[in-house]
Formats: C-alpha cells, structure tokens, sequence
C-alpha cells in the first residue's frame, strides 16, 4: 500500500462523507467538557489549541467546517480546558511508534513503515497491556490504532490522579535488571517478556556492539535462548561463544533498546495531547481509530479511508 499524503479535497471527503462522531470513542465523549482539542488546520502543526466542546455536535460542526489535517485531545482533564487550567487527572498513555522502533525485523528506512512493523508495533502494545493486567490490576484501558503506531490510553481511576509515572514507565518497559530474573511473576515476568519481545526482532546488525561470532551464535541460538528465557533457566544465554563480558553487555543493551520502544516523554507528560481516534492521519492518508479486537485488527484493511481505496 502507498502511504501518500491526503490532499485538501480528500480530507473534506473523508469529514463529510465518513467520519461519523460516533466513532470517537466513549471515554473522550464521556469527558468531553473537561478535555482540550487541538486542531492542524494544513500540516503545519497543531496551533489552534485551547478549543473546548460542550458535546460532540459542538465537535462536529467544527469538523466539517475545517476538515482538518489533524485532530488532538488532551489526555489530561481540566475543570477550564479553554484555558488549560485546573487540571484534575490525567489518562497514562503509551505510545508506540513503528517508525521509531530501535529493532525492526522489516527492512524499513527510518520513518518508513510496513506491514511487519505494524504487527510488531502491536505485539509490544499486547505486551504491554499484558503487564499493566497482570501485574497492575488494570482493566478499564483502551488500545488504538494511531495511523503508524499503536496508542495505549488507561483510564482505570487508580491511575488517573497520579502525577509522576516515570517509575510505572520504568517498569512497564522491563528497563531495569530485575534482582532476581527468575521469579515466577512480578517485574521479573515483565523484565524476561520484554527481552524476549526484543531478542525474538534482533538481527546481526542489531548485535553490533558484539563481536561477529558471538553475534553469529546469538542469533543462531536464538530459539535456544528464548525456550531457556520461558522456562526461566538461570543460564538462558549460555550457549556456544558467548561469555560473561558479551551476555552483560547483550543484557545490558536489550534493556537499554526496550527503554527506548515507546516515547517515553509521552507517558511521563501529564498535559499530553494525543491523535483523536477516528480521526485522518492526513500524512499517510490512514484513520487513526479505537481497536476492538488486538488479536485481529489488520490496520491495512481496517484503517484505510474510502479516497485511499478509490484512489
Ligand atoms: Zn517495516
């Protein structure tokens, strides 16, 4: 598929003829009132903020008037979001771009994306949603598609009062060595699903910073690994060539690599805005939208408007 721009006329299309406000998700029209919306009116950066809505027809109407190139909404609620004043609490998002994923299995130039990096952008949103479940209680959380990532918005009320999230960022992303790696459940489970999410995309030049035979062995040990990680064998990376120097350093970078796989400024930012879901993302002419079903969602048959189909 071609990811070009939307054009003026595509993008009235789109706002007149398809987006339906019923496809902004609840949980933003629920809180309408209390949410700042910022507009691009043509690419040229959202610098029409401070708008409020009482409703969604109050939305609508400025849709349809604008068609614009990009919608936003605060993840963070206030009692006057005209002036982005009293702000009460906060969504914690996570965002994961596959255009900036530090290992892709595709081979992508920078800024580019695939269908392979898509479903790898997905697989860590599982994952991620997977811990904040199991080890967080949450259950009151959304995943959306957000037109070259997947976005991550929890709503759960023990969450949204919180002002600093960086320790739940450091977590969730198994950033730290856990002090014992093989416990059954907790931060170590984390810590091994996140290596094994990244050491199951690495490939030679992801290893670099080894020697070519130990990074020759990794990679061809690899299934190895992964079954010794699962089964929580304290050695998992004991195999041929690679010594105590190489499996620190190895660790070392993987941890340092899943720091890097979400915008961790995005978590951290209790004021964020953050695309709409059902909006155009009019630079590659896709639908920023709510995902039903993870397990299914193909953002290739789903999230592409009509004009792109007709095109
Ligand atoms: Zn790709």
């Amino acid at each position: 598929m071609e990811f070009r721009e939307a054009t003026p006329q595509e993008r009235m299309r789109y706002y007149h003829e398809e987006w339906d406000p019923s496809d902004v998700p609840r949980f933003i029209t629920d809180s309408i009132e209390e949410r700042e919306f910022a507009f691009d009116h043509n690419g040229q950066g959202y610098n029409d903020r401070y708008n409020a809505f009482h409703n969604v027809h109050e939305l609508e109407t400025k849709m349809k008037t604008l068609n614009p190139y990009a919608v936003c909404a605060s993840t963070a609620y206030y009692e006057r979001p005209q002036q982005r004043e009293g702000w009460t609490r906060a969504e914690l998002v996570f965002d994961i771009d596959a255009k900036d994923q530090p290992v892709r299995s595709c081979d992508c130039e920078p800024g580019s994306i695939c269908e392979t990096c898509l479903e790898e952008g997905k697989e860590l949103a599982l994952t991620i949603m997977d811990t904040l479940r199991d080890d967080f209680a949450i259950r009151d959380m959304y995943m959306a598609y957000s037109g070259r990532g997947y976005h991550i918005h929890v709503l759960d009320e023990n969450v949204l009062p919180l002002e600093n999230r960086s320790a739940i960022l450091e977590y969730v992303m198994g950033a730290v060595m856990p002090t014992d790696f093989q416990m059954m459940g907790g931060y170590a489970r984390t810590w091994r699903r996140m290596l094994a999410v990244i050491i199951s995309k690495m490939d030679e030049k992801d290893l670099s910073f080894l020697t070519s035979p130990v990074a020759t062995s990794v990679i061809e040990h690899r299934p190895t690994i992964l079954r010794n990680l699962e089964a929580r064998k304290a050695d998992f990376l004991n195999v041929p060539g690679v010594g105590k120097t190489s499996r620190d350093k190895f660790l070392e970078r993987c941890m340092e690599l899943n720091g890097q796989t979400v915008d961790g400024k995005v978590t951290i930012d209790t004021k964020r805005i953050l695309r709409l879901p059902s909006t155009l993302h009019s630079k590659i002419s896709m639908i920023c939208m709510l995902v039903d079903d993870p397990e299914t969602f193909d953002p290739l048959s789903k999230a592409v408007p009509r004009f792109v189909e007709e095109r």
